[in-house]
């Protein structure tokens, strides 16, 4: 099932979500959504808030599908090392057509546990880690465009409102 995705504005997409309990068939069924979900929309990534699901957990895709190797799930995600930096565009599903050179780590790792609630760290460079971080920062409630000048972000900002006035948001 696709879900439709959460804009900018909402409040689901600012608050930190609960930790993930349950390790069971409907976690699963999820999963699967939210990897549908992702891939209708292009997108790299996606974490649950995004569906308006207050939960822990995010898909992964940097190949954007063609390369099944590169297919992630991370439930209860954490950042536990960072190194480096990294200044490349960015954007989010929740934020469409809005690219800004976003700071981060050029390497990071992160520790999460799988679909059955077996824990793992793995460790990305590059898009990856861009990833990982921009994922882990939504289940905080946190959205790149914290990470931008206050000009840019306002300036983000405004634009949003403008559209949502206009009923385009
Ligand atoms: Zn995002």
């Amino acid at each position: 099932m696709i879900y439709p995705i959460v804009k900018y504005g909402q409040e689901v997409l600012e608050r930190p979500a609960a930790p993930v309990t349950q390790f069971d068939g409907s976690l699963k069924k999820l999963v699967a959504d939210m990897f549908e979900t992702m891939y209708a929309a292009n997108g790299v990534g996606l974490a649950a808030p995004q569906i308006g699901i207050s939960l822990k957990l995010c898909v992964i895709d940097v190949s954007c599908g063609k390369d099944p190797n590169a297919k992630l799930l991370l439930v209860n995600p954490e950042i536990i090392a960072t190194e480096g930096q990294q200044v490349e565009e960015e954007g989010c599903l929740s934020l469409p057509d809005f690219r800004a050179k976003t700071p981060r780590p050029s390497r990071a790792t992160v520790r999460a546990q799988d679909l059955s609630g077996t824990e793992f760290t793995l460790a990305g460079e590059g898009l990856l880690a861009r990833a990982f971080c921009h994922e882990a920062e939504h289940l905080g409630g946190k959205l790149f465009i914290s990470h931008l000048s206050r000009l840019k972000r306002d300036s983000i900002k405004r634009q949003v409102r403008r559209m949502v006035k206009a009923g385009e948001w």
